[in-house]
């Protein structure tokens, strides 16, 4: 199995900057399947061509591939695995490229980012299904797409054409983009994948796929054939991505910061959240729409806390938290109590069981409002903490802020902002439902007549 990647960039050598593999030199890698060669043909300062050549082991594959159907009793010996690109393909470019596919580029940090001419070959792929797939995949993403059927022997032209393909992808972008659309792409042409597609796979494709899935024609065709054609793991992601694009339109900057900064309202209104989750006595403590973790900042502080779970819809908001919480580098034990996961507070998910208090800061507003049951569901019936913090803004005291124009929302991306009246009318329902009690609180400065900034309840069972 070959992928060959070429640059006509100037110096084309800088190509080996970029995978972080030196030109002159053929290296190896171990893989669980095989091993992996990279070489370079090709080097000069004109055009520069690098080869990922795997040696899929085929002995290997036979013995790990016990639930696949074989239809003759040679074929876990004899089939196209070895030779076809596929998710095997994917798997090296993630471990062999890793650096260059995240666009990490030490010696030449602004080419990692900058478009350069690409040139990506693979002399043998399969195209499950109708062939004019390569083309909708590919050049929504403005590639000049070649693709040529190979013959089955060229010394017997009479025995037809094989059944595989030789493509040649060529575009003008970061190599990273290049990387993210092959890892993602060659395994969705191939219909197929060599390992279990759990919950977890939903992450890599998100990830690999963020600045450009959202908006691609045949998105949902490449994220039901990513996910095997799970039906709950492709809903779950395409929720994720609709759900994830609209916020991360919008981080950082945005109005509702402007609104709120002179009060420091929302730093106010993390330590009301933290102090009261304190007060409950409670260890676990898991935080649904964490963002960019300005609370797991604060609940790391806290010993008490021994086990901390940060969710959010928002692949970039995590990031963020990771890196501002430097998770990266923090002491061992510390680094066991803080988890960050990527989910959807819409579907019912496991992980969430058996935390003694859930903390929903800021989140539901940015909920379509005929989904808030789905999110009950999740949340009070299934997960069901002892003590569940919500709150949300209080949209009486928009008045207050001359900046806000009437009839404006805080943030672009809010479904709604809710009266106290409305909050505690939405707020006791839920809790009659789920047998939990419900009080709640002012969260800011208090004006006498329109209340305070944001409102919180807190729910307990
Ligand atoms: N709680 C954080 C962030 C509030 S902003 C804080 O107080 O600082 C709202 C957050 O909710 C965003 O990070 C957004 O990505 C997240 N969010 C929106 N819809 C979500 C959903 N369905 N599931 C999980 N998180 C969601």
């Amino acid at each position: 199995m070959l992928l060959s990647i070429t640059t006509t960039y100037q110096p084309a050598t800088d190509l080996g900057y970029l995978l972080h593999k030196h030109p002159d030199k053929l290296q190896t890698f171990k893989l669980s399947f095989g091993k992996a060669h990279v070489f370079y043909p090709e080097a000069t300062e004109a055009l520069c061509t690098a080869t990922l050549l795997l040696d899929v082991d085929p002995i290997k594959l036979a013995r790990g591939g016990k639930n696949r159907n074989f239809n003759f009793a040679l074929q876990p010996y004899v089939n196209d695995r070895p030779y076809v690109a596929s998710s095997f393909l994917s798997v090296a470019i993630a471990q062999v490229y890793g650096s260059a596919l995240s666009g990490r580029c030490k010696e030449h940090p602004n080419l990692a980012n900058q478009p350069i001419p690409l040139k990506a070959h693979l002399p043998a792929i399969s195209v499950a299904g109708d062939v004019s797939l390569v083309a909708r995949l590919f050049e929504p993403l403005g590639y000049d797409v070649a693709l040529t059927q190979i013959e089955l022997d060229a010394e017997f032209p009479e025995l037809g054409s094989s059944s595989l393909f030789s493509l040649t992808l060529a575009n003008k972008v970061p190599l990273q983009t290049l990387l993210n659309h092959l890892y993602v792409l060659i395994p969705v042409l191939d219909n197929e994948k060599h390992y279990w597609v759990g919950e977890d796979e939903i992450d890599k494709l998100l990830k690999r796929g963020e600045s450009w899935l959202d908006t691609h024609p045949a998105r949902e065709e490449i994220i039901s054939r990513a996910l095997k054609h799970r039906r709950h793991l492709t809903r779950q992601a395409l929720a994720q991505l609709s759900e994830g694009s609209a916020e991360d339109a919008e981080t950082g900057d945005s109005r509702e910061d402007q609104v709120e900064v002179t009060l420091g309202l929302h730093q106010q209104r993390l330590q009301a959240v933290a102090k009261i989750l304190k007060e409950s006595g409670g260890q676990k403590i898991v935080d649904l729409g964490c963002g960019e973790g300005k609370l797991l900042r604060l609940l790391l502080q806290e010993p008490q806390f021994t086990q901390i779970l940060g969710m959010d819809v928002s692949y970039r908001s995590l990031q963020k938290a990771q890196e501002r919480l430097h998770l990266d580098e923090l002491p061992t034990r510390q680094r066991e109590r803080i988890q960050l996961r990527h989910g959807s507070l819409m579907y019912r998910d496991e992980k969430l069981a058996g935390y003694d208090c859930a903390a929903v800061v800021e989140v539901i507003e940015h909920l379509d409002a005929d989904r808030l049951r789905a999110f009950e569901k999740v949340l009070f019936e299934y997960a069901k903490p002892k003590m569940i913090v919500i709150t949300t803004p209080n949209r009486e005291y928009n008045v207050i802020w001359p900046q806000l124009p009437a009839s404006q929302f805080r943030h672009p991306d809010h479904r709604f902002e809710w009266s106290r009246a409305e909050f505690q009318a939405w707020a006791t329902n839920i809790a009659a439902r789920n047998g939990y009690t419900v009080r709640f609180e002012n969260l800011g400065p208090e004006d006498a007549n329109v209340g305070s900034p944001s409102q919180m309840g807190v729910f307990e069972r």
